[in-house]
């Protein structure tokens, strides 16, 4: 460890020499530049492209050289304890090299080693320090990189996007396992975040309330289906056992967001300002968990009411009831105006005019008059259809829809107090998705696909810099 410098007459000491090392590739650097810059000028087939594409390489060397020095310089100023216990080390012994990839290129640090006496185990303090992982040959910024783009695109993309952006080499075998391995670090990061956000609150949340304008929470829950190879290579061994191969497995996702946080931009496009995002292959007790805990750290617990909008599947009913006692229940708009559309088609069959000319006004009543006075036409149509046809069959199934959703279609009541009626920010939320998760061609395994999903509501929760402390902290739903 060196604390105090020595002259440059008595031999100097490693960081200063290490530094004016640096200096001469910086010298180095800025004494190419101009030459660059007179080639770049005198050639009329180049544009401002080529010049930053030639720049940007010139300076990775300094970069990286930079990266080095400073990283050799944090590993010997690391003090010999041990990083878990904080015990000092014993049988140290130094110069231990590690290589790994930064973000500029390939790096090597010698480090220090001890044994810890408490712990039993050989300790290398400064890859603690430096942010190294036990086994991952990476800066911790490359793992960063790669699982953001994971979960954008196919690795094998993501590997080709990556190198062209940033000049990172990250084969699509080691971006995929590394992605991997931060989504289950994300999965991991989730548990601790859910349980603090369900446990009770240190204050007293009715004297917070008493601060607070009263807001309206809006939940909107949805599911997809996705394919899925869990049971690749074991078909024939489960239909022996008399059981069919599963070959989709559904998505559950919610949204949520305060009613106040709901505006539109100069343009006019609707925005909302501040929303939480849930996806999960952990079924429903998955999404009826983490929904909850994002639905508390987004102001739950001090909202004046809340509003539920989903479409008329039962569990999503079954999961308001069990963990949202109290919320309102709204059935999507668009949904009911298909379920209209489908007792149109039953009755008017190939008639586009008629069917167009039966169904405008009745999905504008439901919208804007009330759902009770849209029944009674359903039923007075059901009676005047001739018993025992499949027309008849069709509206009585539909009137019992309605009848059964009747409490969840108070759209002009929503519309009047400035409520969506509507779930278009989840089926938002669920295309996002889709296009990174239900590619043709593409399958995926249970675990693989949580991890990314996690990862990928990390990024949109706007809470990565929780799992990459490096990055600075934003939200890009404010986007
Ligand atoms: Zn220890």
């Amino acid at each position: 460890m060196q604390n105090t410098c020595v002259p440059a007459s008595r031999g100097g000491c490693p960081p200063c020499a290490a530094l004016q090392t640096l200096t001469v590739t910086a010298a180095r650097l800025a004494a190419s530049l101009p030459q660059c810059i007179a080639s770049f000028v005198g050639a009329s087939d180049q544009n401002l492209g080529h010049l930053e594409t030639q720049v940007a390489q010139q300076a990775q060397e300094l970069l990286r050289h930079a990266t080095e020095t400073a990283a050799q310089q944090k590993a010997d100023t690391t003090p010999p304890r041990c990083p878990v216990c904080g015990q000092s080390l014993s049988r140290g012994s130094t110069g231990h090299a590690r290589t790994f990839e930064t973000r500029f290129g390939s790096i090597t640090v010698r480090r220090g080693r001890g044994y810890c006496k408490r712990c039993r185990k050989w300790r290398c303090p400064a890859d603690t320090a430096l942010g190294l992982e036990e086994t991952a040959g990476y800066s911790p910024a490359v793992p960063a990189m790669a699982a953001l783009v994971a979960t954008k695109m196919p690795v094998a993309e993501a590997s080709l996007v990556l190198e062209r952006l940033t000049g990172v080499k990250l084969p699509r075998a080691t971006l995929d396992r590394e992605a991997r391995r931060q989504g289950e670090r994300a999965q991991a990061l989730r548990r601790p975040l859910d349980a603090q956000a369900t446990a009770p609150p240190p204050w007293e949340p009715a004297q917070l309330a008493l601060s607070l304008a009263p807001y309206q929470m809006i939940l909107q829950i949805d599911a997809w289906n996705i394919r899925a190879r869990d049971d690749w290579g074991a078909t024939a061994a489960l239909r022996r056992k008399g059981q069919e191969p599963a070959r989709g497995h559904w998505v559950y996702t919610g949204t949520v967001f305060r009613l106040d946080h709901r505006g539109r931009t100069a343009g006019g496009r609707p925005v909302i300002t501040e929303r939480g995002f849930v996806a999960t292959r952990q079924g429903i007790d998955g999404l009826r968990q983490q929904l909850h805990a994002e639905a508390l750290r987004r102001g739950l617990g001090q909202a004046a009411g809340v509003l539920i909008i989903a479409d008329g599947a039962v569990w999503i009913w079954r999961l308001a009831e069990d963990r949202f006692p109290q919320a309102r229940q709204r059935l999507d708009y668009y949904h009911a105006v298909q379920h209209l559309a489908v007792v149109g088609r039953a009755v008017f069959g190939e008639d586009q005019a008629q069917f167009r000319a039966w169904l405008k006004p009745l999905a504008q009543q439901l919208k804007n008059e009330s759902a009770v006075k849209v029944i009674r036409q359903l039923e007075d149509l059901l009676q005047r259809l001739p018993a025992g046809t499949s027309a008849e069959e069709v509206v009585a199934r539909e009137v019992n829809y309605f009848h059964e959703h009747e409490a969840r279609m108070d759209y002009r009541a929503g519309q009047r107090r400035g409520e969506p009626i509507g779930s278009g920010p989840v089926e938002a939320t669920c295309r996002q998705s889709q296009c990174r998760f239900k590619r043709t061609g593409q399958f995926w395994s249970q675990r693989g696909e949580e991890a990314l999903l996690c990862l990928a509501m990390l990024w949109r929760n706007g809470r990565w810099h929780l799992l990459f402390p490096h990055v600075p902290h934003f939200d890009p739903a404010r986007n």
